[in-house]
């Protein structure tokens, strides 16, 4: 059994887009894979009754009566996606931390979001980085790949993690280059420089833990670093340049 889809290629599997002979071979062949993306489409059209749907509907039906409705069905389509990307990303990194009594501040105080100049980005795109550091004064940003590569991403050079903006959010520089490929992209944030290699390690261990129980590449649980003070995860997908 080849490696588990990541949650990324699931949510694009279950729109029926960009669905290669190689997902649909594995969706065919493995049952785990199978109830995963029976979640996802429970998910979607639970999010799809919802209020915010509806409203959302409306009024992109009201903004554009000169667009053709299938033009339409897909902006609302991506609309809710995004929505519910941004409901889940939120939520995680309000959920981080809570069990963790280690922790000072709440946890919403922690974020991370990943914007470019394309949608989604391709590589080498500089990639702006907004963070909420929770009044901590370091941030080390790191990637975990679908081959389970560590990948350091801010700061782009220097072994340690940089200083974080002193605002409630604010923008990293310099801006690091988009790698291509799919990520869990995390923000670590402490009142000390943590270091990369630290990070690395930690984010190695536990991927070799989720191989070990068969569990996808981004469905890893990252234990709390030393020094660490609060964390954002945010799910980035990079198409290789044409
Ligand atoms: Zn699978």
């Amino acid at each position: 059994m080849s490696q588990h889809l990541s949650s990324l290629v699931l949510d694009e599997a279950q729109t029926g887009r960009q669905i290669t002979g190689e997902v649909r071979q594995h969706l065919t062949e493995c049952t785990a894979c199978q109830a995963r993306i029976e979640r996802v489409r429970t998910r979607v059209e639970k999010a799809r009754t919802s209020p915010l749907y509806q409203q959302t509907l409306t009024r992109v039906t009201t903004e554009s009566p000169e667009k053709k409705p299938i033009l339409l069905t897909a902006v609302v389509v991506v609309l809710a996606s995004v929505a519910l990307a941004v409901l889940i990303t939120l939520w995680s990194q309000r959920t981080v931390r809570e069990d963790d009594e280690d922790a000072v501040g709440t946890s919403t105080a922690f974020g991370l979001r990943v914007d470019g100049p394309h949608a989604p980005l391709w590589a080498n795109d500089p990639m702006s980085l907004s963070v909420k550091a929770g009044g901590r004064a370091y941030v080390l940003v790191m990637a975990v790949d679908e081959k389970r590569r560590p990948i350091q991403i801010w700061p782009p050079e220097g072994e340690n993690a940089g200083r974080a903006p002193k605002v409630i959010e604010g923008v990293l520089s310099p801006e690091p280059v988009a790698p291509a490929g799919q990520f869990v992209f995390y923000a670590f944030f402490g009142d000390s420089p943590l270091p990369s290699a630290t990070a690395g390690a930690a984010i190695l261990g536990a991927e070799a833990l989720a191989r070990s129980k068969s569990l996808p590449w981004d469905q890893i649980q990252l234990p709390r670093l030393p020094g660490e003070r609060g964390r954002a995860t945010a799910p980035v997908l990079v198409q290789s340049n044409r």
